[in-house]
């Protein structure tokens, strides 16, 4: 019988397999997963939920009943495939063929070598949540968007939260300068420190700091990017520098072309976009976009129907909540992190920003101003039309 084979069993995961059966795929799916838990939603594992207490009920997803045939290998991973033979070979040595494979991998969180507290799983913030109490001294390594809210929701929680970050601002790379001073401002004024322009170079009890200085500490959390889970598939010619590049349609490539029965989906693929050039982007609404697409593509390619659609051209779209200061990003503003200008509003409040390439808006950061996010994102997508 054609089965479908998931590799992975995040968000993205939970999304192609609702777009195979919405698109018509009645034939059997199995997603395998390697945490225990089903899908669940990572966002509120920084924001709310590392406040209020991690809750794995409420975390879940919704599962839908036109899904409920769908076998669910959880607590499993996929060891390695054969894309020639289209075989996948289990971590418990179960050997499963497949028609159609759905690369849904995911990141996991990089690691330093300094035995801190990271979260990328509901099980991290599980161990990281009873350490954040009132007057523990919290270091978070990195500036990123995972550092920040983990860092505002521990001093929320009454913790003295010290961030250490090589470059100048907080959030450089996504949102630049402008932006990432004013978030620094913000959360200064609730009691965050920063040693910006440091890296940590040992813990020996304290932390320590290029420059010899020390930050006592309870609790360290790096929060030091990511790194796509490729290893399974490689000996297959594809290209996994950067998580899976794929083609237009959310197939990956080798040298002799598309790998036409096997698509990626969510934060692991990477993807030719017409406006931002060739992007990975980990992005929770990226999940359900490239699902939809890559759901039709892959049935067009098993049953063999041909394909005339437009190439895969999504607006990125994140959000962040700091301090209760809600981020909205559109496009890819570190694109355009040389010419930033403010749009509306006062940086010290709400307002929108704009990021330019070349003179053409390739990004818009809104701090505040939600009941204006479809304006913003429409001026976005009218200014970057291929
Ligand atoms: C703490 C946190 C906060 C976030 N906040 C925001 C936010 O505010 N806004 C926003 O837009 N985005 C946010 N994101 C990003 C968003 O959650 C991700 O883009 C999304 O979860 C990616 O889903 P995915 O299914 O692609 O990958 P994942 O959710 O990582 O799922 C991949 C799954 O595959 C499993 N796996 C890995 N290797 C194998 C293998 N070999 N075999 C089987 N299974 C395997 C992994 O264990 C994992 O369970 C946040 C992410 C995190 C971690």
């Amino acid at each position: 019988m054609t089965r479908i084979l998931v590799a992975g069993a995040g968000l993205a995961a939970l999304r192609t397999v609702e777009h195979l059966r919405a698109a018509g795929w009645s034939r059997p799916i199995t997603v395998v997963g390697a945490e225990p838990h089903p899908p669940y939603n990572r966002p509120p594992l920084t924001k709310e939920a590392l406040r209020t207490g991690i809750t794995p009920d409420v975390l879940l997803f919704p599962q839908r009943a036109t899904t409920a045939d769908v076998e669910w290998r959880l607590g499993r991973r996929v060891e390695a495939v054969d894309l020639l033979s289209r075989r996948a070979t289990l971590d418990d040595g179960d050997v499963l063929a497949y028609d159609g494979l759905v690369i849904a991998t995911g990141v996991r969180s990089r690691t330093l070598p300094l035995n801190g507290h990271r979260i990328r799983t509901m099980d991290d913030a599980l161990r990281l949540r009873p350490e954040l109490v009132p007057g523990a001294r919290v270091t978070v390594i990195g500036a990123g968007f995972i550092g920040c809210e983990i860092a505002a929701t521990a001093a929320g929680l009454g913790c003295i939260v010290t961030v250490v970050e090589p470059l100048d601002a907080p959030l450089q790379v996504a949102v630049g300068r402008l932006v990432g001073d004013e978030l620094r401002r913000r959360h200064e004024e609730q009691g965050v420190r920063f040693r910006l322009g440091h890296s940590v170079v040992r813990v020996d009890g304290d932390v320590v700091l290029d420059d010899g200085s020390r930050i006592g500490t309870d609790v360290i959390v790096e929060a030091v990017g990511s790194v796509p889970n490729v290893e399974w598939l490689e000996g297959n010619g594809l290209d996994l520098s950067n998580g899976v590049l794929c083609d237009a349609e959310l197939h990956p490539v080798t040298a002799s072309g598309p790998v036409n029965e096997v698509v990626a989906v969510g934060d692991i693929v990477r993807f030719p976009d017409p406006r931002f050039g060739t992007t990975r982007i980990e992005h929770w609404t990226m999940c359900g976009e490239t699902a939809r697409y890559a759901a039709i593509s892959l049935i067009a390619r098993i049953t063999g129907v041909p394909s005339d659609r437009a190439g895969f051209a999504p607006m990125p779209t994140f959000w962040s909540e700091q301090f209760g200061t809600r981020l909205q990003s559109f496009g890819v503003p570190g694109l355009g992190c040389e010419d930033v200008r403010l749009l509306e509003g006062e940086l010290a409040g709400d307002c929108a920003v704009g990021y330019y390439r070349d003179g053409i808006l390739v990004g818009v950061v809104l701090l505040g101003l939600r009941s204006r996010m479809l304006e913003f994102r429409q001026l976005l997508t009218s200014a970057v039309v291929v």
